[in-house]
């Protein structure tokens, strides 16, 4: 009962608009509502640089500001926060989940091994998929370099699996490797990087996914627990 009552949610077609629990459909084409989520905030730093002593939650939230910029006008734009505020990732899934027809986009620069360094994409959701590629595309291009890192990854987390709308999970380059630490800490180039993903959001909204490749098989996961993995 439950399955046809979702079936008969959107007769005709498979629309990618709208709540869906699994997102086992099209990417995202039409929608006017992007979530920007600053990663981390308040008490939760993320990860700081050993280089430049810079964390995460402030270039997320900077990144984020400047995404956000480039898209106002042309679509409803909201920010998850807007200052230095602490937010669980649960209660970002419930808010993004008050919209109807919107992305969410989350900001984050990463941390591993000093020699690893490049933007990565994680997503998790069929729909997410072509948009993820977009994302990826974009801040690679900003880059001048990627050196062992994992690129576009399908990866369940609580902000990629658990949103019933498309999501999607940016790391914005390497705080633990001493060049593209220092490249973060330039706003210009933080300001190409927003360019790009802007450009990327305003071209998956004219044409959803095509010319992003096959969709990914679609998975029945449960939701991401915060016991699961390190996020
Ligand atoms: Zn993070």
């Amino acid at each position: 009962m439950g399955l046809l009552l979702a079936s008969c949610a959107t007769p005709g077609k498979s629309s990618s608009l709208g709540r869906d629990v699994y997102g086992h459909r099209p990417g995202p084409q039409g929608f006017r509502t992007v979530i920007i989520d600053a990663g981390h905030g308040g008490k939760d730093s993320g990860a700081v640089s050993a280089h430049t002593r810079q964390k995460e939650k402030d270039l997320a939230l900077d990144t984020a500001q400047r995404i956000a910029k480039q898209l106002q006008g042309d679509f409803k734009v909201i920010m998850m926060r807007g200052d230095d505020t602490f937010i669980d990732l649960d209660e970002r899934v419930i808010r993004a989940n008050r919209h109807g027809e919107a992305i969410l986009i989350s900001v984050h620069y990463n941390s591993g091994p000093s020699s690893i360094r490049g933007p990565e994409t994680y997503y998790w959701r069929v729909d997410s998929h072509g948009l993820a590629t977009r994302l990826q595309r974009a801040m690679a291009s900003a880059s001048p370099a990627e050196n062992g890192n994992r690129g576009l990854v399908r990866r369940r987390v609580r902000l990629t699996r658990n949103p019933e709308i498309p999501c999607v999970l940016l790391e914005g380059g390497y705080l633990s490797n001493a060049a593209e630490s220092q490249l973060i800490s330039d706003l210009g180039y933080r300001q190409k990087l927003a360019v790009n993903i802007a450009s990327a959001i305003r071209t998956q909204a004219a044409i959803g996914d095509q010319g992003t490749g096959p969709l990914p098989r679609p998975i029945d996961s449960p939701p991401s627990r915060p016991t699961d993995a390190p996020e």
